[in-house]
């Protein structure tokens, strides 16, 4: 394995954990972001991504993206990258399968509408929510609540957060409070995350019929590469074809990601992960990449993410989700008595509902709502 670049995470620098714990013997053990990595796919919230709609509702198909499979295809691009780059690809990995652990049911309606639940009393914001499971709803250890993950791990699965909220996680709010960057490992999980749903929401778009390839050819970097792809394969169609674009796609925004952040990696000349947290963000698609990945985005979000049918979905969940924050709110005695009795009774809800698969939450919806 090459070295890692000094301005990358060096696994023997760690800012550490929360809870002193031994380290692993260097020669046979992990490093410290091979251990969270590990800890987060034995977590609980780890396995409940695989119920989580990403955008099509669990039991729409077998074949659509979950959490749990978009959670691996970020940590795979992100991987990739960091090999590229010579950046700590473990402490990628870490973070991307952990960056959606906070996610809700029913997906960004489901976000929406818990946030709305929460607007008096504090709100809801899903990257806070996942450093919470990884700080304190996972209940695993007999010392401590949390899976007490390494700094730079915690680091980087906060990807936004309120000031106000910023000003209670000490050095690790610091960051919004200053303007300050995160490693350069937390820039790129972020960006193997835009790459990753950009690409397999037309993959699924497509499948489930509310795109049409035609429509694709609206978004340029579609029909860029379709046309390489027929010079190279005249007259492959139907969904090899898509399969072969959207490889193609993938290939090209990887490409400019890893050159284009060779290149501010050179002009900034950080020697260290403290230099890079005070320069502006590194890992960046050029100027004309960027302009191509918005349109894409744009593209889907008028013709996915807001299409009338799944807009239709939308509006169910997010009555669910509202529904079932009423009823626990009138009703606390419904909640397991055992989850969070401590917490203040308008975030203990929070912490339940955001918890609950699309599956669970449905069975609780008829069990308590519809009954
Ligand atoms: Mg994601």
């Amino acid at each position: 394995m090459k070295s890692l670049a000094c301005y990358a995470v060096q696994s023997n620098t760690t800012l550490g954990r929360v809870h002193s714990e031994p380290v692993e013997p260097t020669q046979s053990g992990r490093n410290p972001f091979q251990r969270d990595r590990d800890r987060i796919i034995h977590s609980t919230a780890f396995r409940r991504l695989e119920y989580k709609t990403q955008v099509f509702l669990n039991h729409e198909g077998d074949h659509f993206r979950n959490r749990l499979t978009h959670s691996l295809e970020v940590a795979q691009i992100g991987r990739a990258v960091a090999r590229r780059l010579q950046l700590n690809e473990d402490l990628v990995e870490a973070i991307s399968l952990a960056h959606d652990l906070g996610h809700t049911p029913f997906g960004h309606a489901g976000q929406d509408a818990l946030n709305g639940c929460m607007k008096d009393h504090g709100g809801f914001e899903h990257n806070l929510q996942s450093l919470w499971v990884v700080d304190f709803l996972e209940e695993r250890y007999a010392k401590w609540d949390g899976l007490n993950l390494s700094y730079e791990t915690r680091e980087g699965i906060l990807k936004h957060c309120s000031a106000k909220n910023a000003q209670t996680l000490g050095l690790l709010g610091q960051r919004f409070i200053n303007g300050m960057q995160p490693s350069l490992e937390a820039q790129l999980a972020n960006l193997a995350d835009e790459i990753a749903y950009n690409n397999h929401d037309i993959d699924d778009g497509i499948r489930s019929g509310l795109l049409t390839i035609e429509q694709m050819d609206e978004v340029a970097l579609w029909r860029d590469q379709k046309d390489i792809v027929q010079k190279s394969f005249p007259g492959l169609s139907g969904r090899r074809m898509v399969y072969e674009v959207v490889r193609h796609i993938i290939h090209v925004l990887v490409d400019d990601l890893v050159k284009e952040t060779q290149q501010r990696i050179k002009a900034a000349n950080p020697l260290s992960v403290d230099d890079v947290r005070k320069e502006k963000s590194l890992v960046a698609f050029s100027g004309l990449m960027r302009e191509q990945a918005t349109e894409m985005k744009r593209f889907l979000f008028k013709n996915l993410y807001r299409h009338p049918q799944v807009n239709e979905m939308t509006k169910n969940a997010s009555d669910m989700i509202v529904a079932l924050f009423n009823h626990f709110e009138k009703h606390p005695q419904d909640i397991p008595s055992d989850f969070r009795p401590k917490d203040e009774i308008y975030r203990r809800i929070s912490h339940y509902i955001a918890g609950m698969t699309d599956r669970y939450a449905n069975k609780e919806f008829q069990k308590l709502i519809t009954k």
